[in-house]
């Protein structure tokens, strides 16, 4: 029996074979029972009926040999032979009917006694008709009488001796019916308790294997990919339990081989973390380390088992780093850099931190990496540069101012006439003096910008008062150039925290920018609008506009576009200088444009709270 359903079959069909037994012995019971209550009252009845019957015939015998005797011998006759036919026909029924013993010398001495009596009364018939009424009457009282009297002694005993048969199986019947009772039941008893113990042995024998292997189950479910079931039946659970073990064990084949690489991959990439020449460190999403390389340990003079698990602070002790790392988490940006000066064992390093975020499977945050990009030397060198124009543009004024002094007097003829030629040579050095001026003058301003040496007067003002006056100056050029100028700002915004000269500066820019080009009939529009805790403040022109390509790049140095149309009329420096001021005050600045149609320039300022609400407040450098 080696498959469960075999096994489970084989219950059935013993818990079948006890039902049938139990079923076949109550038939049979049944059936001699019935069986008895048969005889009782075919066999023992049909006698007692003939006796009774036989007994009525020789009554209805007796009574015609007495109407023979004294009444009517010819009617007497007549009834005689029709009730002896009567009685014949009754015994032969008790006669093929003999079922108790002792019945059978009854039966013939009935017989012998009811011959006797036809013998006696064909002797009665010659008495009658030899000697006549009387004497015939006295041999019927002295012979026939007693044969009379002992033919239904007879049958009463026959009688007697078949009802007593007839209890005796009555009682029989009854006992076979009680022990048939007694035995279905037991049977039943036996069978009920049997087949629960047969269906809980092999229930439990069946389900045990089951039990332990979904124990194993749970165990591999936890992790522990070592289990094996030791289940070694032959049948379908042996054979389930058999594929369960080849599976975990494949599993365990492939976790040690996955984890394996994994281990392998990530030794590499530590190895290659490790080292990368600029300091890398990595941090949870609670801003504690959880890796850092060898440049970290070097530059911030920290030792990485000291500072696993600790917060950034206690490695980099630089707030403004810290503020960027976690401004850069709500900005929701992949990755953020910026440059930042960074003091460590006496030394100042220039670090551009570059921050990337990284993401987890359900994309939420999972860590931060924080490269830090040693740009001191590229600062040193371009504060060398910046310093060099500053120091060259500064040494060029002096000499500018002389030649644009010596070529106005010469101009105004205060030193003697000048014929047409001269004139427009002193003119055409006039106009290149000028453009170097207006060069000397950008470049002095963005190296000073740049340089942070320009100092930031942050105060709060009403961004239409700022605009107003950076218009005002504009506004008898416009009318000249026929350009048409003005300026709308929303109403009731809140004041933007600045800079008044260098939002003012910005704005001059920008407008002398939209001036220049533009032609006759166009319109240059300066607006201010509040949203998000920010004023946009935009300076939009029907202009020649500006190529795609050069939009990216407009607010790089130096960046001019020349397109033939218009001669450049500037620096290249107008933009940058532009960016500096907005980058100072924490906001970004756009531009939007297309060819012939025009140009928008557009840039952010905070908005502070009411002046009716808060004091009015200034903000430091
Ligand atoms: P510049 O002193 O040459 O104007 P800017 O940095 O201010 O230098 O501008 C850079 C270039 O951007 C300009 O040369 C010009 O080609 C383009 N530009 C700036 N503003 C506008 C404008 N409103 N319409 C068209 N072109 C513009």
């Amino acid at each position: 029996m080696k498959t469960l359903k075999s096994k489970i079959s084989f219950v059935y069909l013993s818990l079948v074979v006890l039902i049938a037994a139990v079923g076949t012995t109550a038939v049979v019971n049944l059936f001699s029972l019935s069986k008895a209550i048969d005889n009782l009252l075919s066999a023992n009845y049909k006698s007692i009926q003939a006796a009774a019957n036989m007994a009525e015939a020789i009554e209805r015998q007796d009574s015609a040999v007495l109407i023979y005797s004294s009444i009517d011998p010819t009617s007497g006759k007549n009834q005689f032979i029709e009730n002896n036919d009567e009685f014949l026909k009754w015994f032969n029924i008790c006669a093929s009917n003999i079922t108790e013993t002792g019945e059978k010398g009854l039966i013939e001495q009935i017989k012998t006694s009811h011959d006797k009596y036809i013998s006696l009364f064909m002797k009665l018939q010659e008495i009658a008709i030899s000697s006549g009424k009387q004497p015939a009457l006295d041999f019927y009282n002295k012979e026939m009488l007693p044969d009379f009297d002992e033919i239904k002694t007879s049958l009463k005993q026959l009688s007697l001796l078949n009802e007593k048969a007839m209890f005796n199986s009555k009682y029989s019947a009854t006992e076979n019916s009680r022990k048939s009772t007694y035995l279905v039941l037991g049977l039943s008893i036996t069978a009920m308790i049997g087949g629960y113990f047969l269906s809980r042995y092999s229930t439990n024998k069946f389900l045990s294997p089951i039990a332990s292997l979904i124990q194993t189950m749970k165990l591999v479910k936890a992790g522990d990919l070592n289990q094996q079931t030791d289940i070694d039946t032959k049948d379908e659970i042996g054979q389930l339990a058999m594929e369960f073990n080849k599976m975990t064990k494949r599993l365990l084949q492939y976790e040690q081989s996955a984890l394996g690489k994994l281990f392998e991959e990530k030794n590499k990439s530590l190895a290659i973390v490790k080292n990368i020449s600029d300091p890398l460190v990595v941090l949870d999403t609670d801003y504690r380390i959880v890796l850092l390389n060898d440049a970290f340990e070097r530059v911030f003079n920290v030792r990485e088992e000291t500072l696993i698990n600790r917060h950034f602070l206690e490695g980099v002790r630089n707030g403004e780093i810290f503020d960027f790392i976690s401004s850069s988490l709500s900005l929701n940006e992949e990755t953020r850099h910026k440059i930042f000066p960074v003091q460590s064992d006496n030394q100042n390093y220039y670090f551009n931190v570059i921050i990337t975020t990284v993401k987890g499977n359900d994309s939420g945050l999972s860590g931060i990496i924080a490269v830090f990009q040693n740009v001191t030397q590229l600062k040193e060198l371009e504060k060398i540069r910046t310093d060099f124009i500053a120091t060259i543009s500064h040494e060029f004024k002096t000499p500018l101012t002389s030649i644009m002094m010596g070529t106005g007097i010469l101009m105004d003829e205060g030193l003697g006439n000048l014929n047409s030629e001269q004139k427009h040579f002193i003119k055409a050095i006039q106009e290149d003096s000028d453009r170097l001026t207006n060069l000397v003058t950008d470049l002095l301003e963005l190296t000073r910008i740049e340089s942070g040496r320009a100092a930031y007067k942050f105060q709060e003002y009403a961004v239409d008062d700022i605009i107003e006056c950076a218009v005002k100056p504009f506004y008898q050029l416009a009318e000249l150039n026929e350009v048409n100028i003005y300026f709308q700002c929303d109403e009731d915004m809140r004041p933007v925290i600045a800079d008044f000269q260098k939002i003012t500066y910005v704005l001059n820019n920008l407008i002398s920018n939209a001036l220049k080009y533009t032609n006759a009939g166009d319109e240059i529009s300066v607006s201010a609008k509040e949203k998000d805790d920010k004023v946009f403040v935009t300076v939009k022109d029907t202009g020649v506009g500006i190529p795609e390509e050069y939009l990216s790049r407009i607010f790089d140095k130096f960046v001019q576009v020349n397109d033939g149309d218009f001669e450049v009329r500037g620096t290249g420096l107008g933009l940058a200088v532009v960016k500096e001021i907005i980058d100072a005050h924490q906001g970004q600045i756009g531009c939007e444009s297309r060819l012939d149609v025009g140009s928008s320039f557009t840039f952010t300022l905070r908005a502070a709270e009411r002046k009716d609400r808060y004091e009015e407040k200034g903000f430091g450098d």
